[in-house]
């Protein structure tokens, strides 16, 4: 079943790594959420029936700045021309500082069930070095929070392999977070994006990116640390304790639809992606005149569909083979054998109940081992 991403484009303090579409400056929140509403009246006028949605997300931004009586402006907007599941999983992206348990309470109020709360690292000079608006007892404190509003779903995100980053550093961090016992944990790899003042920082050497050694060793201390504290990996970055997996995820990696709305978002449906644009002005520009805000969209080659099927399906819970092959007329393993041969050997992937999986040690070299695999059936076009 399809899901909706929200995107608000607002925050109080850009993060220095942080690629995101926000700016900090929210004279125009209440004209954003009056255009969003539009934005959805427009997208949804030709639907001749609701279209079913599990997953609602919204995500920025920093959606927690949004008091709750905006936030259902919205939801009720939505509510209009889409159909929820009974078991909606309702997620906000929350930071730090800018949540108090009314707020939470609203949210609950409304149908939220589901916190993602951006901790990133429990060390005060980390926080600082990203950028962070709150601090390691903020973050924690927000954990508590979102408890006592009556959350029990809470996932957390952190970032790893800060540049200088000590093992001992990052068990600190998951070792206190880990007391808080949040449902979800999302954790990246700090990645220095183009254009950010942290890409900017590592091109003047002010700097310096941890080699991939070090990078490699603290991913498998998060690794190890989080799946022997009971949470399970289904996806490279992704870790969930029983029945918390995120399901608005998944459904992206399963290739599934989704509708997008917001400037910068990007959705999927009928075969097509689009993405919106990603600035305010031209933004409001498009949906003053009548139009939506798509900056692009394609429709998705045989090939591009089979690429990101692989990537999708590597990354997270594995390749159904017999679905794949079935529905893209190939045959995965004839045109890889070699290379799956070896990933087995390696100890990098399984191939078991007509599923391909890459084990824990395989995560390691998720990007390396999908490209390979993309160039086994370079044929496809
Ligand atoms: S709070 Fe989130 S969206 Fe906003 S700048 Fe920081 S990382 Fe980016």
């Amino acid at each position: 079943m399809p899901s909706i991403y929200i995107h608000f484009p607002f925050c109080i303090k850009k993060c220095s790594y942080c690629d995101f579409f926000s700016i900090t400056d929210m004279k125009n929140t209440d004209k954003f959420n009056k255009s969003l509403i539009k934005e959805i009246g427009i997208f949804t006028e030709k639907f001749a029936s609701k279209p079913p949605v599990d997953t609602l997300f919204f995500g920025g931004g920093t959606p927690s700045l949004m008091k709750p009586e905006e936030l259902e402006l919205i939801f009720n907007e939505l509510k209009k021309h889409f159909n929820f599941s009974n078991t909606l999983e309702f997620t906000v992206e929350c930071n730090p500082g800018t949540i108090e348990k009314s707020k939470l309470e609203g949210y609950k109020l409304l149908g939220v069930n589901r916190l993602s709360i951006g901790i990133q690292s429990l060390i005060p000079k980390e926080l600082e070095f990203l950028d962070r608006i709150h601090s390691p007892e903020e973050a924690l404190e927000a954990i508590g929070t979102g408890r006592e509003a009556g959350f029990d779903n809470i996932s957390t995100d952190i970032i790893f392999s800060l540049p200088g980053q000590k093992v001992d550093d990052i068990r600190y961090t998951l070792e206190n977070l880990l007391k808080h016992k949040p449902n979800h944990i999302s954790a990246y790899n700090l990645t220095y994006e183009k254009g950010t003042p942290l890409y900017n920082r590592m091109q003047s050497g002010k700097v310096n990116k941890n080699d991939d050694e070090v990078d490699a060793e603290i991913f498998e201390i998060v690794s190890d640390t989080l799946t022997e504290s009971g949470y399970e990996q289904y996806e490279v970055s992704n870790f969930a304790l029983s029945g918390k997996k995120c399901r608005h995820n998944l459904n992206y990696w399963n290739g599934g639809e989704y509708y997008a709305f917001g400037p910068s978002a990007h959705g999927y449906f009928s075969g097509t992606r689009y993405w919106n644009r990603r600035n305010l002005k031209k933004y409001f520009d498009c949906i003053e005149n009548g139009l939506l805000p798509a900056e692009g969209s394609e429709i998705l080659t045989g090939r591009q569909k089979l690429e990101e099927r692989i990537m999708l399906g590597l990354r997270c819970e594995g390749l159904n083979i017999t679905e794949l092959n079935k529905e893209f007329n190939i045959d995965l393993i004839l045109k890889n054998r070699e290379l799956i041969n070896q990933l087995i050997n390696d100890g990098l992937m399984t191939n078991g109940n007509g599923m391909l999986k890459l084990t824990r040690k395989g995560y390691l070299l998720s990007d390396e081992i999908i490209i390979k695999m993309c160039e086994g059936i370079s044929e496809i076009s």
